[in-house]
């Protein structure tokens, strides 16, 4: 009871990011290059693992943050088995010490089995995230996924009965995909049971197999404008479903922002922010029709203000040109994106 209550005050969430790069994992999908998106080239040491974790833990006040060691990139569970448990004994330890309070990892379903999952168990990984990528096989083929929708499912169902956490990550605009087939993955990933999600749109990256297709032509990446759009509908099928949606777009590493590993694809570095636009767009167009006031309030709440008015101003933008003035005012009452209305 008391350790319930000292959790609910814990309100920080804080990720303490270990890279584990492609190294580990013998696979090459047509999309990856993994040390270019991690920023990461090699497997860290256990001692560089312990660095970094002290680093983090030297700016985060356990008093009121709930701290979790996260493995990510790479496939985890395809490290050798002698490895993986020379990371889980280090993020162990700081679960022991009462300083970190949960880990998770992310893998392929592939590489999900009974003695793996014994083994995570014994050192008390909480969630699993596998890269389900997409729940159509003929886009895990043509991307070079080396898996099946079946073992996807297989290793969900299996994940879930163990008692973890699921988590299911998912890219949309791989070869074959379409903006419906995005949309039933996102339904399917609901259906097995996933808590949270992460959201990719596909970029050709340098030294891809996708940068050969592209450069051959056979390949095509999503418009920005087209995978905003394909994102806003899976994001909103994930809200309704109660899956937490833990990141939308890629992470802006070094090489990506610079523009020198990028060869083409919707990157954005506000790309959430470009989503959360789109799905007020949705919101607030309709208020522009059919009204003759002068003056419009509209009363969102604080954390969904910047999303509200839009990227660059664009949402106040599209209701200015039909009223007068336009007012965002924040109101602690709403929730997500409801909104009241006043006008004058
Ligand atoms: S399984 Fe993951 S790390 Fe391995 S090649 Fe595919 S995307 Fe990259």
């Amino acid at each position: 009871m008391i350790l319930n209550l000292i959790d609910q005050l814990k309100i920080k969430h804080v990720n303490i990011p270990i890279f584990i790069p492609e190294l580990a994992c013998p696979h090459q999908c047509i999309f990856c290059n993994q040390k270019k998106i991690s920023g990461a080239v090699s497997s860290p040491s256990p001692v560089e693992v312990v660095k970094t974790i002290e680093e983090h833990l030297a700016t985060i006040n356990p008093n009121n943050s709930n701290v979790e060691i996260a493995f990510f990139g790479g496939n985890f569970t395809g490290l050798k088995k002698e490895e993986q448990i020379e990371y889980l004994i280090i993020a162990h330890k700081y679960i022991q010490e009462g300083v970190v309070d949960s880990v998770r990892l992310s893998t392929r379903p592939d590489y999900i089995s009974n003695d793996i999952l014994r083994l995570l168990s014994q050192y008390k990984v909480k969630t699993i995230e596998l890269g389900a990528q997409s729940m159509h096989d003929e886009v895990l083929q043509r991307s070079g996924r080396g898996h099946t929708v079946e073992q996807t499912i297989v290793a969900s169902k299996m994940i879930k009965d163990w008692g973890f956490d699921l988590g299911l990550q998912m890219m949309i605009g791989l070869p074959g995909d379409t903006m419906e087939k995005s949309i039933t993955t996102a339904e399917q990933i609901i259906t097995l049971g996933a808590t949270n999600t992460r959201i990719y749109p596909t970029l050709v990256i340098k030294d891809t197999k996708l940068e050969e297709l592209h450069s051959e032509q056979k390949f095509s990446p999503l418009t920005l404008d087209e995978s905003v759009r394909w994102t806003s509908e899976v994001y909103k099928i994930f809200e309704s479903g109660g899956v937490k949606i833990l990141r939308v777009g890629l992470h802006p590493s070094e090489g990506l922002l610079h523009g020198g590993e990028l060869i083409a694809g919707p990157f954005h570095q506000s790309y959430r922010e470009l989503v959360l636009t789109e799905l007020w767009h949705e919101e607030l167009k309709h208020l522009a029709q059919n009204n003759t006031s002068e003056r419009i309030c509209i009363f969102v709440n604080p954390y969904q203000l910047n999303y509200a008015v839009g990227y660059h101003g664009k949402n106040r933008d599209m209701l200015l040109n039909k009223f007068r003035s336009v007012k965002f005012i924040p109101d602690a009452k709403l929730i997500k994106r409801e909104f009241n209305v006043s006008y004058s």
